[in-house]
């Protein structure tokens, strides 16, 4: 397809970010699931519920839009995936492994808040008023996880995994 539009380009961008959300879905349970501190195991698993509210937004904006939201594979969060199981799959003390859950979740979280704050931006210049509601709604939760995920580590699991065994 020929890329003649911002409108166009404004869906392929929301098909990346439908593709991301639903690889999301598959890791977060995963980064759960090895997760030693119990603020952050449960920080995963409240943005899984949060990620699954965010998939059925993105489905009302391609239904506003009369458009599928399926055919792209997001590759930036197939790589992104791929460095969390490197995390998740390495020998290493708990606490560290907890930190480098962190980082890989942190870089998942950046990926999106750059993605939804385009197609925010898009949307509202396309005059596509109720999709940007949807999309800013998303965005917000993106970022108040980055935050949350900084406050842990920087409050308690950074400063556990700086201590030598
Ligand atoms: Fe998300
Ligand atoms: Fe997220």
């Amino acid at each position: 397809m020929e890329m003649d539009s911002l409108r166009k380009l404004y869906v392929d961008e929301l098909k990346d970010l439908y593709s991301a959300e639903k690889q999301i879905l598959q890791a977060l349970p995963r980064m759960a699931k090895k997760a030693k501190n119990a603020q952050l195991k449960q920080a995963f698993e409240l943005h899984l519920q949060e990620t699954q509210k965010q998939v059925e937004r993105l489905d009302q904006v391609f239904e506003l839009l009369g458009k599928s939201p399926r055919g792209k594979k997001c590759k930036g969060m197939e790589g992104l995936i791929e460095e969390g199981k490197e995390v998740i799959d390495m020998k290493a003390d708990d606490e560290v492994r907890d930190a480098g859950l962190i980082a890989a979740a942190q870089k998942v979280e950046h990926y999106e808040i750059a993605g939804y704050g385009t197609v925010r931006t898009y949307a509202e210049l396309l005059g596509e008023r109720d999709a940007a509601k949807l999309l800013q709604q998303t965005l917000d939760e993106e970022g108040a996880t980055d935050k949350k995920l900084s406050q842990l580590a920087e409050s308690s699991i950074n400063v556990e995994a700086a201590v030598e065994a």
